[in-house]
């Protein structure tokens, strides 16, 4: 089979669902993660033929993409901030908004020597950036999930990075959080989408990304910033800076938490969409 006949069948098979655009994106992904062709060099060889193994994993992409499965699994990588990081259905896929939370970061702390905390590894996108991006950082980062740790632990090696993955349900610091020591900078995108905001989700999130790292109850949504707070008031150094992505309906009800926690210079960010989506704060 031609390189072409399969991105004909591509644009048939896909554009009703997610139209040309999106389509033709999805066929370049994947001439470069099956192919290693860069989408000039896709066009060059339109004639050239695929082996059966070839068309075989275009086939099952396909039929992948049509029950609504991310590319990002399929292909098993997502870029954030430039690096490459290994995605599987165990942990979220490195949004861009978290890229910006992380920017922030880097902007307040690149000349200096913070101790970090992140908590809520995932893939380990967040702290394995900034262990990169600050360079005389130190990066903790805590998860609940054995299969997180697992994912974040190669993305590490594969970015030649030394942060420390340990395994801890942060809602129960106080018996399972056992890192003796103090930080400068307290980092977290914990689960904030509430079960009524669910049903707005679509097919690709909802049917494959863990629940786990995305939800929280309806009647206590900021559970996990609360208990963050929390653990700051024994594990953040005073004048310790606390660093959240949010969800976009509860930005006065972050501030309001972090002034019941006595935190100043409280700076909520919008992301590029336009969105309240962080907000840090300092401790006195
Ligand atoms: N921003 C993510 C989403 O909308 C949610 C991330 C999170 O819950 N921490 O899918």
């Amino acid at each position: 089979m031609k390189l072409k006949s399969i991105k004909d069948k591509f644009y048939e098979e896909l554009s009703g669902t997610y139209g040309q655009n999106e389509a033709s994106s999805f066929f370049y992904i994947l001439c470069d993660s099956f192919l290693e062709l860069s989408k000039v060099n896709v066009v060059l060889n339109y004639d050239s033929n695929l082996n059966e193994e070839q068309v075989n994993s275009f086939i099952n992409a396909l039929s992948d993409l049509k029950d609504f499965k991310p590319i990002q699994y399929i292909v098993g990588n997502e870029e954030f901030y430039g690096l490459k990081f290994f995605v599987s259905k165990g942990v979220l896929i490195p949004r861009p908004e978290t890229e910006e939370l992380v920017s922030w970061i880097e902007t307040d702390f690149k000349d200096k020597s913070p101790s970090i905390l992140d908590i809520g590894s995932g893939s380990g996108c967040i702290p394995i950036t900034l262990d990169k991006v600050i360079l005389s950082s130190k990066v903790f980062s805590v998860d609940v999930s054995d299969k997180a740790i697992e994912i974040a632990k190669i993305n590490a090696k594969e970015n030649n990075s030394d942060v420390q993955f340990i395994k801890c349900d942060i809602l129960r610091y106080e018996e399972e959080f056992k890192l003796d020591k103090c930080f400068d900078v307290i980092v977290s995108n914990p689960p904030y989408v509430t079960m009524n905001e669910m049903k707005l989700m679509k097919e690709n999130v909802l049917d494959y990304e863990p629940h786990l790292a995305l939800f929280v109850e309806n009647n206590d949504p900021l559970i996990f910033y609360r208990t963050i707070l929390e653990l700051s008031e024994s594990k953040l150094n005073t004048g310790g800076v606390v660093y959240f992505e949010i969800n976009e309906h509860f930005p006065q009800e972050m501030i309001r938490l972090f002034e019941d926690f006595n935190f100043t210079d409280i700076e909520l960010r919008k992301d590029f969409r336009g969105k309240p989506r962080m907000i840090k704060g300092r401790k006195n």
